[in-house]
């Protein structure tokens, strides 16, 4: 079977085939019939947030259940899945208080290779770690808790979204946040995340919802999906603009790009009594400079938010029953491509173009 892999930080990933183990005990085996293409993978794939190489790369994926592992019972041959990306022990005191996003038992996963420290892909006798889900692979052996059924009347390709972009976006909003209605909300960075911030800030009757960022393409998908104001960060003025949109600063900015320079922005933007979010991944070693006397006289908080606080069984049926009731739009956000571009889309998300690239197997 195909699979796009990485060999080498800077490097193209090698669209080649590659052997999958069947899965084992608690595992199952899904074929993937859509994936996103999110920055986190090119975060990995230049080296900035390193990942133990080869690995099959790809964490956004949705499909069909294939074949299962001992002990698996949660889902059957032929349920249609997405994948929520981020695994969990179930057993630690995060996961044990409702904070699975947390977890802090999964030295496996940030090893590349399943719960039993192997991995199921190889090619000539050399193993091929595991990017979590490993979604850019037309089947991919996934730790069951993240494999989530969904109706098959659904989009697979939309649905893909869901298990990386949407609970992270909607996540910071409603889980993080808690943003309560007329409050304000400013999004700093509208790509695939952040326009999910604004369909969560609607949600959750936000007033106004002031989006920023430097492609005009991306403002007017975010003005489609809720935002009531838009600035164009390329031309400057940013921060005078969202003060007076958001009557002399936000409650709530949520930063979806994790630079240095835009998470300044963002903490500039902060109201009286309002917070930052933090919710775009920051290289390693990156700080930040605060005015500590204004935090304390304005009680700001800043605050980081990781994948949307998931509690998966309590938050993908809220997610699908949005996207039923039309409050979660996924289909403008998109736009299809085959494995073989993986490298194509890659360029685009860093060209800043507007929608998210979804590989259809
Ligand atoms: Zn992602
Ligand atoms: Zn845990």
């Amino acid at each position: 079977m195909r699979a796009a892999v990485l060999y080498e930080y800077g490097s193209p990933l090698r669209v080649e085939e590659i052997e999958l183990d069947p899965p084992r005990e608690g595992e199952v085996l899904v074929r993937m019939v859509a994936s996103g293409v999110c920055r986190s993978d090119l975060h990995t794939i230049k080296g900035v947030h390193p990942w133990a190489l080869p690995v099959v790369m790809g964490h956004e994926g949705a499909g069909v259940v294939e074949e299962l592992g001992p002990g698996v019972g949660h889902v059957a041959p032929g349920d249609h899945v997405v994948l929520s990306w981020l695994p969990y022990c179930g057993r630690c005191r995060f996961c044990s208080v409702g904070r699975p996003n947390l977890c802090e038992d999964l030295e496996w996963s940030i090893a590349g290779t399943m719960m039993d420290g192997t991995t199921r892909f190889h090619r000539d006798g050399r193993r091929i770690h595991h990017y979590n889900t490993s979604s850019f692979a037309e089947r991919s052996v996934v730790p069951a808790q993240t494999v989530i059924p969904i109706d098959p009347a659904l989009p697979l390709a939309e649905f893909a979204l869901m298990g990386c972009a949407v609970m992270t976006g909607v996540g910071a909003v409603l889980n993080t946040a808690r943003v309560r209605p007329g409050e304000s909300v400013v999004v700093v960075g509208c790509g695939g995340v952040g326009l999910n911030v604004v369909q969560g800030a609607a949600i959750a009757g936000a007033r106004p919802i002031v989006a920023v960022d430097t492609k005009a393409a991306k403002l007017a998908l975010a003005r489609e999906l809720g935002a009531t104001h838009a600035v164009d960060a390329s031309t400057g003025g940013v921060e005078d603009a969202v003060r007076e949109f958001s009557g002399g600063g936000a409650d709530h900015v949520f930063e979806a790009i994790g630079q240095p320079e835009t998470i300044a922005l963002a903490l500039a933007l902060v109201g009286r009594g309002g917070q930052a979010v933090l919710v775009g991944l920051a290289p390693p070693d990156a700080g930040i400079a605060i005015d500590a006397l204004t935090m304390a006289f304005e009680e700001r908080v800043i605050r980081g938010s990781w994948y949307g606080g998931c509690r998966p069984a309590v938050d993908f049926p809220l997610l699908f029953e949005l996207y039923r009731a039309g409050a979660l739009r996924l289909d403008s956000l998109i736009s299809t491509c085959a494995l073989e571009d993986v490298n194509d889309a890659f360029a685009a998300m860093e060209a800043g173009e507007a929608a998210r690239s979804v590989i259809v197997f």
